[in-house]
Order: structure tokens, then C-alpha cells, then sequence
């Protein structure tokens, strides 16, 4: 089954329950921004594209599932605040993996990380373009329960984008900020459920156009090493759901749900945006994403991949220097903030949780 990409214009997702096709009105001007949307296109790489998962997680026979009671009062976080950040990160300018300025955003992202326990997972990548310091920033917060809950977000911006304006307010400053203010939420509180793990990783994007290489082959560098070195270490027996955001900040929020994912999470999260009234954001399309959560799901651990690969009409500002903060909204990271710190809320709650393959 071909890949549905939002952002090569195409509008079919097909999915076992059959083939949802988005309405497009065909138009001389569509048509002039399909051709733009090519042409730019071949200017830089198209991440988050390519299958891996084979076959799709989603196709797979899904079991019902019993989600707990819903109680207690919903879980917010301080989306002002949040936006700072974005805001804080952007400002850094472009953060392309070696450069002065992504060292910035790791020295600005430790320092909101002060005291709390942060593990720093360092590493030089063999890239295309030569050896480049790869850092992955993991800040861990103890839980009662037996079990982590990762939620990871990637900072960096696009390399081969490194000499533009492009400084991805959306893609990767969104999440980035998401989870610094996640990091507020839970400092200071014995958590009741599974600890949580925050992690920015590193070098997801890649280092040269798609054109020239697959992105599979050329991305993904700090998350592979991190799931390779839990995997070594036993750690990843112990992680019991990976939660990632991606391009969550959009004013006009869709998140997509992904078949590349595990289904009863991704049900879980629908379930979560159900309880809160978020549920119009989740989920009215399917997309097959090729994203940092890739090496989690290859070893066997449970996935959810929050992205919203919509980003502008056929997705024209992914990507682009028009990838900018005026496009984004505090409600979003709201949303997306409340819907995860309620997944989480949820998965505490279940017991047994799911099988992955569910
Ligand atoms: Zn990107």
C-alpha cells in the first residue's frame, strides 16, 4: 500500500475499513499550488513520509477495550507560559544539527531542567554530510507504579534548510516547549502512576534532501540511539507507552491518527480528547507517518505518534521559512498538552494494559 502524504498533495488514505478520500476542489489555483507544493518539494526532504511499520499497526485485529472509570478533575497546563517557550526556542534562529545555535537551544532547554534528574544521552552521528555530536536531554520523573511513560519531542531543525530563514516554530519548537511546560506539570509531585520520562531528542531531521537519499536511511539519529542503548540496557522492558509529539502547535489543529502507531493507544488518545470535548482535533484523518516513534515500535513498545501533518493547505508551510509562530496558538498546545497528561491519566488507570499488536 502506497503511503498517503498529505504533503505531496495527494488525498487518499486508505485504511482497512476502507478508503477515506478528502474533498478537494480542483482549481486553476490549486493546481499552480500543487506545482508549487513539487517544486518545493524537490527543493528540500519530505520527512515523515516513507512506510516502515509492515503491515500497517492500525490494520491490525483490534481488541475492545475496557478504559477505567473517568474521575478526577481534567488535566491542563499553563499554555501561555508554553507559547513562551516556542517563542524562546524560535528566537535562537535555525538549530540545524553542529551549529552555534542548536548548542543554544540545549543550553536553554538544560537550564528549565535545573534540578530535576536529567540524563544526557551524547553520541557522534555518521551522517551523509560527515560526523556530527548528537544530544538526546531526558528528564525523569519517579512515578509510584512499576513502568515509564516516555513522551519525546525532537528539537532540532531541518539541515539541509540551515542557510534559510527556516527556524521550525511548528515543527519541533512546538512539541519542544510542549514539554518543558510538562516538565513544570510534574516537578515537585510524587506522581501516583508510571514515571515519566520527557525526552528531546536530537537529530531527527535529515541531513540531506530525499531527493538524494531515503529519509529512513538519513534520519531518526538520536531516538535510534536511544532506543538501541534502552533496548542494550533492559530499560525498554520497563517502558510501558511511548507518547511523541510532532508539529502540535498549528492554530488549525487536526491531529492525524497514525497508522504507523499502536492502535489501542491511539484509541487510548481518542478516548482522552473524548473526556476533555477535544475530540473534533482528533483523528478526522489517517496518515502513515514515519516519525521518531519508528525504533520504539520495531522493539516492541507500545506507540502513539501526535502529529498534525496538515500544516497549511497540502501542508505548504512544513518545512519552509514561512514555518513560523503566527501560525500557532496556545489553544493547540493546550489541547494537545491536556490530551496527553489524560492519556497518561488513563494508562495509570488500566491494568492490565493491552498488548502492543492490539
Ligand atoms: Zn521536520
Amino acid at each position: 500500500m502506497a503511503g498517503p502524504s498529505q504533503a505531496a498533495g495527494r488525498a487518499e488514505s486508505e485504511t482497512g475499513a476502507g478508503t477515506v478520500i478528502l474533498k478537494m476542489t480542483v482549481s486553476k489555483s490549486l493546481w499552480f499550488v500543487l506545482l508549487a507544493s513539487a517544486l518545493a518539494l524537490l527543493a528540500c526532504d519530505r520527512t515523515k513520509q516513507t512506510i516502515e511499520v509492515q503491515p500497517p499497526a492500525a490494520l491490525q485485529p483490534s481488541v475492545a477495550i475496557n478504559f477505567p472509570p473517568d474521575n478526577g478533575p481534567p488535566p491542563s497546563i499553563d499554555s501561555a507560559r508554553a507559547m513562551q517557550y516556542v517563542k524562546d526556542i524560535v528566537k535562537f534562529g535555525p538549530r540545524p544539527l553542529g551549529s552555534a545555535n542548536h548548542k543554544k537551544v540545549e543550553d536553554f532547554l538544560e537550564s528549565h531542567l535545573q534540578g530535576d534528574d536529567v540524563e544526557n544521552d551524547v553520541f557522534t552521528a555518521d551522517t551523509p554530510v560527515g560526523k556530527f555530536p548528537v544530544h538526546n536531554i531526558i528528564a525523569k520523573f519517579p512515578g509510584k507504579k512499576d513502568g515509564i511513560i516516555l513522551i519525546a519531542s525532537h528539537y532540532d531543525t531541518n539541515y539541509p534548510l540551515r542557510n534559510t530563514s527556516y527556524v521550525g516554530a511548528n515543527d519541533g519548537a512546538s512539541s519542544s516547549a510542549l514539554l518543558l511546560e510538562f516538565a513544570n506539570q510534574l516537578r515537585g509531585k510524587p506522581l501516583d502512576g508510571y514515571s515519566i520520562w520527557l525526552i528531546w531528542d536530537d537529530a531527527e531531521e535529515a541531513m540531506v534532501p530525499d531527493t538524494q537519499m531515503d529519509f529512513m536511511a538519513d534520519s531518526l539519529y538520536g531516538i535510534t540511539h536511544l532506543a538501541e542503548k534502552w533496548h542494550a540496557d533492559g530499560t525498554l522492558k520497563k517502558v510501558k507507552a511511548f507518547l511523541l509529539a510532532d508539529m502540535i502547535g498549528d492554530a488549525d489543529l487536526n491531529i492525524d491518527r497514525d497508522l504507523n502507531s499502536t492502535p489501542w493507544l491511539e484509541d487510548t488518545v481518542g478516548e482522552a480528547a473524548k473526556r476533555l470535548g477535544y475530540q473534533s482535533h482528533f483523528f478526522g484523518r489517517e496518515n502513515q507517518v514515519s516519525d521518531d516513534h519508528i525504533p520504539f515500535m520495531k522493539r516492541g513498545v507500545a506507540c502513539a505518534d501526535l502529529i498534525d501533518f496538515s500544516y497549511g493547505y497540502n501542508n505548504v508551510f512544513w518545512h519552509t521559512p514561512q514555518d513560523t509562530v503566527d501560525k500557532l496558538s496556545p489553544e493547540s498546545l493546550q489541547i494537545v498538552g491536556s490530551v496527553i497528561l489524560e492519556t497518561i491519566r488513563i494508562l495509570d488507570k488500566m491494568e492490565p494494559l493491552p498488548p502492543k499488536t492490539s
